[in-house]
């Protein structure tokens, strides 16, 4: 018998409509790429998306259709979150920090019609351009006074201020299928090129519902939000759709995302709760002990992307009175797949070990299932020892990559996400190792196969090994094994000046170490895990 409730699908566009007739008023303040402070409200942001959504359709953007942006947190780029999607085409936010090849690979890939890009990002616009075919219009994220002079773009320059000028605000959001797509995120943490990751309305909805939970990332009306992650790195960890469902004012950083700048922000706007990756945070707590700064209104601040040493957990909840929350998460799970939140009995446990509680990724959330299998798929017992690759599945998680048609990532149902770990018979998750070959800095991937591949070129490299050494700033960082031939007089500044101009800047390892030979396994692979231990330290006993 078929239930009778009502059937409204899970639409992004319902997050907006409900954050307008809800928390109209509530205030979502951006510091803005041009430097000064803009402030509006819920109802502004409701009715400029509607405009957006007509200038898209006065665009000829159809349904379906991706639109690129490259811009920071703000409220313009929280704008076309929701007129882009909720008109039923697929906003597709593109990582600056790649290197122009990439993101030429990428818009070309996701057939980008047109990007949207704030005015700090020109000159990559100006280098993309040339490169792609598919879009046919770049709109600079500005007003006319700020409209910058460009020369040798072939395409077509528009004026964001523009577009939302000139269109009126009446636009019914149409009532779209929950299962079609609302968003694009191309994530380089795979072997390979960079893959798309395409999330429905649905898998969107329920997201939001599940992160904003007590034990999740623990959201309300009541909280002053300020998402650091940023909105081109999965959704900004689905906050700016968060904010929506709970009417919680929002607070945007723009570029500014030193330690100063971001003390100053969460002082100023009072904010209760955010979320980033350690080496963020790492700036935010040395500015606050340079200054002798607290942190008068922050309850607590989502950590993630990379493992939260418990220096920095204690330094926040003993020196600032701010809860830690250490999240585990992927692009392929939209992205939120475990909290570190206590359960009743942890509380009352001495502080070193609630330390060590907090040191693990934490617990699933309700909509993601997780198991640690053996290298034969058999699973693992939660016995908080024996590590396994760790799988999960779930209403938010990917079942096959953007324009890969042939062939899913699934192994038998479940998405294996290339992380190893152990689970404890409370359920809490602790990554110990990563199977998948890339190497994350500063909360972003860098390709060890595409740094080994351009070491290749130089004639004097018989054998290539890039991988991930411990880094104290940047947690991870590209480190160089390389075996030379045999009467070469190749040093290590030589072979980098080499790969210098090939890659992005900071995808450059910082050292070379030359080894007489590397090991390998029995099919010839290079036994990286090996390696790892011997070398992966470098960078800390530097
Ligand atoms: P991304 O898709 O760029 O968000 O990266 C996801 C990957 O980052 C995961 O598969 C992990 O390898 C890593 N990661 C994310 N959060 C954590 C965490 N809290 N601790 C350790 N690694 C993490």
């Amino acid at each position: 018998m078929e239930g009778l409730m009502m059937q409204q699908p899970l639409l992004v566009a319902s997050l907006l409509m409900h954050a307008e007739r809800h928390h109209g008023t509530q205030e979502i303040v951006s510091r803005r790429v041009e430097g000064d402070i803009h402030r509006y409200r819920y109802r502004d942001l409701a009715q400029r998306a509607r405009r957006m959504a007509n200038a898209l359709a006065g665009l000829g953007i159809g349904k379906g259709e991706r639109v690129g942006t490259l811009a920071w947190n703000g409220y313009r780029h929280m704008e076309l979150y929701f007129a882009v999607s909720g008109s039923g085409s697929v906003l597709h936010t593109l990582n600056p920090r790649l290197h122009v090849d990439q993101l030429a690979y990428i818009i070309e890939h996701a057939q980008d019609r047109v990007v949207f890009f704030d005015l700090t990002f020109l000159p990559l616009i100006e280098s993309v351009a040339p490169r792609v075919k598919s879009p046919k219009v770049f709109v600079a994220m500005t007003d006319r006074a700020h409209m910058p002079q460009v020369h040798g773009l072939s395409v077509e320059l528009m004026c964001y201020e523009d577009l939302i000028d000139l269109h009126d605000d009446v636009f019914d959001w149409p009532l779209l299928d929950e299962n079609s797509a609302s968003s694009l995120c191309y994530t380089s943490g795979t072997t390979g090129n960079p893959k798309g990751v395409l999330y429905s309305h649905r898998s969107t909805v329920l997201h939001t519902y599940g992160a904003a939970l007590p034990d999740s990332l623990n959201c309300s009306a009541r909280d002053v939000i300020l998402p650091v992650v940023p909105m081109f790195h999965v959704n900004a960890w689905g906050l700016p759709y968060i904010a929506c469902m709970v009417g919680a004012k929002l607070v945007f950083p723009g570029p500014a995302l030193d330690g100063r700048s971001l003390y100053e922000l969460i002082e100023a706007e009072q904010v209760t709760l955010s979320a980033g990756v350690p080496t963020v945070w790492q700036g935010l707590l040395t500015h606050a002990d340079a200054t002798g700064g607290t942190f008068s209104s922050m309850r607590h601040t989502v950590i993630g992307g990379a493992p939260c040493p418990t220096a920095m957990t204690a330094a926040f909840q003993q020196r600032h009175r701010v809860d830690v929350l250490h999240a585990w998460g992927m692009t392929e799970l939209s992205p939120v797949g475990t909290v570190c939140s206590f359960k009743t009995a942890q509380l009352s446990l001495p502080m070193t070990d609630q330390y060590a509680v907090q040191a693990k990724q934490g617990r699933a959330l309700f909509g993601v299932d997780m198991k640690i299998v053996d290298a034969n798929g058999a699973e693992l017992p939660w016995d908080g020892n024996v590590a396994g690759d760790l799988l999960v599945r779930g209403h938010w998680v990917t079942r096959q990559y953007f324009g890969n048609d042939d062939t899913s990532p699934l192994r038998d149902g479940w998405f294996p996400t290339g992380d190893v770990a152990k689970i404890d018979p409370d359920g809490f998750m602790q990554i110990t190792d990563r199977s998948k070959d890339v190497i994350k800095s500063g909360g972003e991937w860098i390709s060890s196969t595409d740094i080994e591949n351009i070491a290749y070129l130089h004639p004097d490299v018989t054998a290539a090994v890039c991988i991930a050494a411990r880094h104290p700033k940047w947690d991870e960082r590209p480190l160089l094994l390389i075996v030379k031939k045999p009467d070469s007089e190749l040093t290590g500044v030589e072979l980098l000046d080499f790969i210098d101009g090939r890659i992005a800047k900071w995808w450059k390892p910082d050292a070379v170490i030359f080894v007489e030979s590397v090991p390998l396994g029995a099919t010839g692979k290079v036994l990286k895990h090996q390696l790892r231990e011997q070398f992966g330290n470098h960078y800390l006993s530097a």
